[in-house]
């Protein structure tokens, strides 16, 4: 892509209503545009990363056996009510049509996936079934001030899973487990699992999957030798200095935290309520176990740009980059055109800085977008051999040829 096809570039000043470092970094850089607290637009650099955060995380859900379904975000209030969620869950968002019928925005969707699903599961033979969708979902947060880190409106995928027993959903609970930390891999991100209550969703226990940030809301407990973790924001057993109960080697430590996925043990909440029930071996009617397994997108990408910032702007993680590289020229002599050509039919994702602009705003603009790579094309390049490459984390900077620059941009 060409900056010069698009008008909505990085701006030279940070906005100044922004508190976090996500918010200020994500419009700055031209990522995002707050329409109010807690809803943003994604800008196509921004949309980007949200895209290849989605795909990621489509990967290894299809990879564990996820059907992707899309339900929808509007609701009838008659599902809410029959599971207790319409006046249970304080941060639904109610709605009224102008003939006073009643609606709820999709919060979650184990109102619309549990009815639906009892068309398809009828048997054991049905079991154990996985679906997921990836779509925007609603909170009525009386404060949304942390960016894309909590938003009223935020991109999200759940998955729902039924087993015909308490151990296949354990089995199933694993399985999906090492997904989330695959993910979170891949991401770049280092994450934990903790124990947690299951707040509106379930008496029994959950798990949220944490990363360790300054940004974070949640406050958590961790060993540093084992991966011990909980929240104790929901469980107050542990004190900080406590030895940890797993290892009993460590101290536990404190941190700040954002949880970035969770999963619910729902037990037979919904499926009772929506009475979805299968026959088993004998010929008994029964409830299957369910779980629901959350991993919010939009609040990741939020939690990467805390990660993973410097006084310059944001370094990208490549899994998730807008693109590999921003290509600058610097004199303009066509060069850059020829390179552009070359790396688009190697099939590197390149971001062309082709605007008339000095070089102190490409190298800054180039900083603040956050690409691995920073490609320069002169004169003085070309006669040294090729091009100049350098990594955003790095400081170094080496000539290499088109070639080479192609396996290490491919590599
Ligand atoms: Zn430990």
């Amino acid at each position: 892509m060409k900056i010069s096809e698009t008008a909505m570039r990085p701006l030279k000043n940070p906005p100044k209503d922004a508190t976090t470092t996500n918010h200020k970094l994500l419009v700055q850089g031209g990522f995002v545009r707050q329409l109010m607290a807690g809803v943003y637009t994604y800008l196509p650099f921004g949309l980007r990363v949200l895209r290849k955060i989605e795909q990621v995380v489509r990967e290894e859900m299809d990879a564990i056996g996820g059907e992707e379904v899309l339900m929808p975000m509007l609701h009838p209030a008659d599902i809410w009510k029959k599971s207790g969620g319409w006046d249970g869950v304080d941060v639904l968002f109610k709605l009224q049509s102008r003939i006073g019928k009643e609606y709820a925005l999709g919060q979650s969707q184990e109102e619309v996936v549990t009815p639906l699903m009892q068309e398809f599961i009828k048997s054991y033979r049905d079991l154990p079934k996985a679906v997921y969708h990836i779509q925007w979902k609603f909170r009525d947060e009386l404060r949304a001030k942390s960016g894309i880190l909590r938003g009223r409106e935020f991109y999200m995928k759940d998955m729902y899973s039924w087993h015909e027993s308490q151990e296949d959903f354990d089995e199933f609970y694993e399985k999906a487990k090492e997904a989330y930390l695959k993910v979170f891999t891949r991401l770049g991100l280092v994450s934990k699992v903790t124990e947690a209550s299951g707040g509106s969703f379930s008496d029994k226990v959950s798990y949220e999957f944490e990363v360790l940030t300054d940004a974070g809301e949640a406050n958590i407990l961790y060993c540093g030798g084992c991966e011990f973790c909980v929240n104790v924001d929901d469980i107050d057993k542990y004190k900080e200095g406590d030895v940890c109960p797993k290892c009993k080697k460590r101290k536990l430590e404190p941190s700040k935290a954002a949880e970035v996925g969770n999963v619910f043990d729902l037990g037979e909440k919904y499926v009772k309520a929506f009475d979805l029930s299968f026959t088993d071996k004998e010929g008994n009617k029964k409830y299957p176990v369910m779980g629901c397994y959350g991993i919010g997108i939009s609040r990741t990408m939020g939690v990467i740009v805390e990660k993973f910032n410097d006084d310059k702007g944001i370094l990208w993680p490549e899994e998730v980059a807008p693109f590999k590289v921003t290509l600058i020229d610097l004199d303009k002599k066509g060069e850059a055109q020829e390179i552009y050509e070359q790396l688009n039919d190697a099939g590197v994702e390149v971001l062309w800085d082709d605007r008339e602009e000095s070089a102190g705003v490409k190298f800054a603009d180039s900083d603040l977008i956050g690409n691995p790579y920073r490609v320069v094309v002169s004169e003085k390049t070309i006669k040294a051999g090729g091009v100049e490459v350098k990594k955003r984390s790095e400081n170094e900077v080496k000539i290499v040829s088109i070639e080479e620059l192609i396996k290490v941009l491919n590599g």
